[in-house]
């Protein structure tokens, strides 16, 4: 959350965002116009990748008064562009749409949460592997995270609708597994933030993945492959959770080579400019792909859904398989077989 008294006016978020050009007198000037309430360039320039959080020194967490004031201000392509998706999320929340899925599984298991994704947005089979079997499954708008909302123009949703989230995944009665990290990041960081109460058990798809993994070591073939991590934006409100990461590539024998675009330096998936400056969002993928490649991986990990979506053009382009997650370990369990290289 947005915390002015902790804003040193250093002007490094801005310096460093990877989608503008701002000397540090231009950044600082930016900023001291959005903690004033008024329109800056940013604003229309922000991609909303969460990266300035990770930049700024004191914990300010900069992007949190840009996502604010993109919303308040109103005119920015993306949120232009999000309004109409906005309001079809808050006609559900509200009970005035369709209402979400529930398909129960074993009494004894916990359940997976997909955010508001359809089963179609994951890889094929992903919920007929064995890493959920007998798990409930829980989707649809009335589950959905809210903290992704910020990506068209919706960052009140988490204070308007978080409790009413977390109040339906209660009502399921069961431990919650996360697929997508927004979901965890509502009930593990945002929860806290805005003092909603969290009334069950949660955990990360990372750590989920790890423990299945390490459970059933015996059956791995470990892959000896080289990969690439794509993090998905809502991991810069986590990123303890790159460790479990760290030992799911261990468990499944592949290597993550440094490179250029990852960690601190990671760039933004692209999918908020696909509709608003599809220049920029084919170029961000090339210097990503390009980047990937150069450090020998054979393949480039997602973790988000939508990630792993705009991927898929960018993939068949520069001829790098991208692997989600979960198919990863599936491929390590000799569920799928490793994707070829399509050039
Ligand atoms: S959220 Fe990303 S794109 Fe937006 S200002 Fe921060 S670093 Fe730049
Ligand atoms: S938000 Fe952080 S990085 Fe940005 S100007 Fe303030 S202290 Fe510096």
């Amino acid at each position: 959350m947005w915390d002015a008294s902790k804003c040193n006016l250093c002007g490094d978020c801005l310096v460093k965002c990877h989608y503008v050009d701002y000397d540090r007198d231009r950044a600082v000037a930016e900023i001291k116009l959005l903690m004033e309430g008024k329109d800056a360039e940013i604003l229309s320039n922000c991609t909303t990748c969460i990266a300035c959080n990770d930049y700024c020194p004191t914990g300010a967490d900069p992007s949190d008064l840009i996502f604010k004031m993109q919303e308040k201000i109103g005119a920015c392509p993306i949120v232009v562009v999000g309004k109409p998706v906005l309001e079809a999320f808050a006609g559900a929340l509200e009970g005035r749409e369709a209402p979400g899925q529930l398909m129960p599984g074993d009494p004894h298991k916990p359940a997976l949460s997909l955010d508001s994704f359809r089963f179609e947005n994951f890889p094929e089979g992903t919920f007929d592997s064995r890493l959920f079997t007998g798990m409930t499954i829980v989707t649809g708008d009335e589950y959905a995270s809210l903290v992704g909302l910020v990506h068209m123009g919706g960052a009140s949703f988490v204070e308007r609708y978080g409790q009413r989230v977390l109040d339906r995944l209660a009502s399921v009665g069961k431990d919650i597994v996360y697929i997508h990290n927004e979901g965890f990041v509502l009930a593990h960081v945002k929860a806290r933030e805005y003092g909603f109460k969290v009334p069950f058990r949660y955990m990360h798809l990372f750590e989920y993945l790890r423990d299945y993994l390490r459970d059933h070591k015996s059956n791995i073939t470990r892959l000896g492959k080289k990969v690439a991590y794509q993090a998905n934006c809502a991991t810069r409100w986590i990123p303890e959770y790159d460790a479990f990461l760290d030992e799911i590539f261990e468990l499944v024998g592949v290597e993550r080579p440094n490179r250029k675009y990852e960690r601190l330096n990671a760039l933004c998936c692209s999918a908020p400019l696909i509709h608003t400056n599809r220049e920029l969002a084919v170029d961000i993928q090339k210097k990503n792909f390009e980047d990937a490649i150069e450090c020998g991986a054979d393949a480039i990990i997602t973790s988000c859904p939508v990630c792993d979506g705009v991927f898929r053009r960018p993939s068949s382009q520069f001829g790098l398989p991208n692997i989600f997650i979960t198919d990863l370990c599936r491929i390590a369990l000799g569920e799928k077989t490793w994707p070829e290289r399509s050039r």
